[in-house]
């Protein structure tokens, strides 16, 4: 067996793409036409329609993710020297931002089972300096709306949703995005929402805070050679734009497509659970926009992590790994101070984590191929007091057929 011939890609943009091929090239033909390739009209009516899909007033596009979080921050007021939480457990760019906007970083461990922020953690973490939390809704979960802001009422804290992940997701009644002061999007290709390029934005209910947030990404320029902030250069192409607008009118059919592939990883994994294979928890239901599928290979497991991500490959099964290395072990931000132990819960998920194939367009009968060759690294490890054919019993006629 080799791995020149994949299956089972990890993702593949071309099945939302394709069909809507027509539709894109005449949204970028509109911007070709008009020329105005930066802040167009292309862009103020992505912010508008973005906006409204997150239920908040105000957009501002953006160049990245990143900067989307930098610039949220620095809108919202926060300074040097200001302490900002966030999870321990997230992609680099969530604390990448909180540096760029020169705020001081205070990582705080994840819930084991859901990946999410820990509040009780983060209540530990709080100082006379804390002035906001970034809650990350890690995978497309929402952390939970109500907990949050009972916190942040609790401290006075600002929130500034990390949203990367979230496009859309829905909990408690709350959407992505409407939850906090502000939040940040990334529109980099394989998001939920992602654009032909890095593309990223702040949504906010404030509209002082939307005006600075355009203010900072443009030379720090609230009207033409009149520097008012420092600033940046940062946003997002009228090009872009005009993509995610089109893909946008898609995305809730997409994100329900995701949500019934995770049904059907969540029926056909349920046996093997018994053997360490256990998914991470699901707390809102369809509100999940399962930017990623991510289960956890336990100690239970017969077989490890890495050595089953190696089987998947041999057959043809693309899967990644989010993230194998956590913030605070990460040699550039050494500096933090943080050391292996300080949080056990994000440590344990970065050895035991493995995202599977998801997005839209995905198969019924792919996700049946995924769970076999979990089943097939497993079974042949399994000790003798678990015999082949108990396995079967307790598997569910969909994984019997194979
Ligand atoms: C992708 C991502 C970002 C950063 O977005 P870029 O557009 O790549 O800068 C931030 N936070 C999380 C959780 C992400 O997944």
């Amino acid at each position: 067996m080799n791995n020149s011939q994949v299956t089972v890609p990890f993702v593949n943009l071309n099945l939302c793409h394709q069909p809507i091929e027509g539709e894109l090239a005449q949204a970028m033909q509109q911007v070709l036409q008009r020329g105005d390739f930066v802040l167009g009209q292309a862009v103020r009516d992505f912010e508008a329609d973005f906006a409204a899909a997150c239920g908040v007033k105000y957009g501002v596009g953006v160049g990245c993710g990143t900067d989307a979080i930098a610039i949220a921050l620095q809108a919202c007021g926060i300074q040097a020297g200001d302490e900002v939480i966030l999870p321990a457990n997230t992609f680099i760019a969530t604390l990448m931002g909180v540096v760029k906007a020169k705020a001081v970083p205070v990582l705080v461990d994840c819930d084991p089972e859901t990946a999410l922020i820990d509040l009780e953690a983060a209540n530990q973490a709080v100082t006379g300096r804390t002035r906001a939390i970034i809650p990350v809704h890690l995978y497309g979960q929402m952390v939970s709306p109500q907990q949050l802001l009972d916190f942040a009422t609790t401290y006075n804290l600002l929130i500034v949703e990390d949203a990367a992940q979230a496009h859309l997701a829905r909990r408690e009644g709350y959407t992505a995005g409407s939850v906090g002061m502000a939040a940040a999007f990334s529109f980099y290709p394989s998001k939920n929402l992602g654009g032909f390029g890095d593309g990223g934005a702040i949504v906010t209910n404030d509209a002082a805070i939307a005006q600075k947030a355009k203010t900072l990404r443009n030379y720090g320029a609230p009207q033409k050679y009149l520097h008012t902030e420092v600033g940046t250069n940062s946003r997002l192409d009228s090009l872009q734009a005009a993509v995610l607008n089109t893909k946008l009118r898609h995305l809730p059919a997409w994100n329900e497509t995701r949500n019934t592939a995770a049904k059907q990883y969540d029926t056909f994994l349920q046996p093997l659970q018994d053997f360490g294979i256990i998914p991470l928890h699901n707390q809102s239901h369809t509100g999940h926009a399962y930017h990623l599928y991510v289960i956890r290979v336990t100690p239970d497991s017969p077989c490890d992590r890495d050595t089953l991500q190696q089987t998947l490959a041999d057959s043809g099964i693309q899967t990644g790994i989010h993230y194998p290395i956590p913030c605070h072990l990460q040699p550039a931000y050494r500096y933090l101070g943080y050391q292996e132990g300080d949080f056990p819960h994000a440590e344990m998920l970065s050895a035991q984590v493995l995202s599977l194939p998801m997005y839209p367009g995905l198969q019924k009968e792919q996700i049946q191929q995924v769970v076999r060759a979990i089943e097939a690294a497993i079974l042949p490890k399994i000790s003798p007091s678990h015999s082949y054919s108990q396995v079967w019993q307790t598997t569910p006629s969909t994984l019997r057929r194979s």
